[in-house]
């Protein structure tokens, strides 16, 4: 087991063609090196949990999610690291061929339960878990606790040198952190790769400590829905892997940046704008698409 290494983490300026015109700096804060399983922003999101879980004496964490779930392979992978028991709850029934992420999550020492829909949104659990025992952590690690790690991510860059940070959002968590850790006059963008994202705002919110932060979501870029794409996007993706060296991931990043070209074409930003975007990880989801799509 490879530990986290944050040494790995760096702040990438892009040199592209459309930035340069427009006069605009962005650059990318690079978490996606810093494990191979525990993606990104995975890690901060997860790490005052298991705090948390260390204090109460817990030896065991449940969380949930779907077969493709990177939240379910970093919890299943940070819990070996930090010798926790883990439990994952998926969402559907238990299938013929387990997914790539949920078998590197079982060799990661994760016990699966499978749930049906119904049940997952109700949030039922199955008889045989000890709650009691078990330290619960939400889907996607929403919570007061995975903002708070989520806002430990700005401490890896000189954060006060940019304008504007930008990062995708699926439950909020990520953003909330980053815009608790904004200054006032920064402006945080998140981009929703959710359809109808119409909660985002809400959860996001609820999970601010400050009224004076300055942010907005930006819902055009989903490309069809969560886990959804184009052959746009992936060409896409391919492109800024050519012009910049950075692979991205079809589920958040590559909507991500995506989202950015277009927001810099479509004038968006003034010249001399300087933009931070999170690169958060999530590149082993690339592994459900057929072979050879992308480019690396
Ligand atoms: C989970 C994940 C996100 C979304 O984070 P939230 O805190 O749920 O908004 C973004 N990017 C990547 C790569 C992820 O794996």
């Amino acid at each position: 087991m490879t530990d986290i290494n944050f040494n790995n983490i760096s702040v990438d300026i892009l040199t592209v063609p459309l930035f340069i015109e427009k006069g605009v700096e962005i650059s990318v804060l690079r978490l996606d090196k810093i494990h191979p399983l525990i993606s990104g922003n995975k890690w901060f999101k997860l790490r005052y949990y298991l705090e948390e879980a260390k204090q109460q004496n817990k030896k065991t964490i449940v969380t949930f999610g779907g077969a493709w779930s990177n939240h379910i392979l970093a919890t299943a992978a940070t819990c070996k690291m930090n010798g926790f028991n883990s439990i994952g709850i998926i969402r559907g029934e238990n299938p013929a061929n387990l997914s790539p992420t949920l078998l590197q999550s079982q060799a990661e020492g994760m016990q699966l339960f499978f749930i049906t829909r119904e049940q997952y949104s109700q949030k039922i659990i199955p008889a045989e878990l000890n709650t009691a025992e078990d330290y619960f952590i939400n889907e996607g690690g929403y919570g007061v606790n995975g903002a708070e790690g989520a806002a430990t991510i700005l401490d890896h860059c000189h954060k006060q040198s940019y304008d504007k940070i930008g990062c995708a959002c699926g439950t909020g968590t990520m953003v909330a952190g980053l815009i608790n850790a904004a200054q006032s006059m920064q402006e945080v963008i998140g981009i929703s790769v959710l359809k109808n994202n119409t909660a985002l705002q809400e959860k996001v919110q609820s999970l601010l400590q400050n009224e004076d932060r300055n942010f907005q979501f930006i819902h055009d870029y989903h490309f069809g829905g969560y886990a959804k794409y184009k052959s746009e996007l992936i060409d896409f993706m391919n492109m800024f892997y050519q012009q910049t060296g950075i692979p991205s991931d079809f589920v958040y990043t590559g909507k991500l940046f995506y989202g950015f070209y277009q927001l810099v074409k479509n004038n968006s930003f003034q010249p001399g704008c300087r933009i931070l975007l999170i690169h958060s990880g999530g590149l082993s989801g690339n592994s459900s698409l057929e072979k050879g799509m992308l480019i690396f």
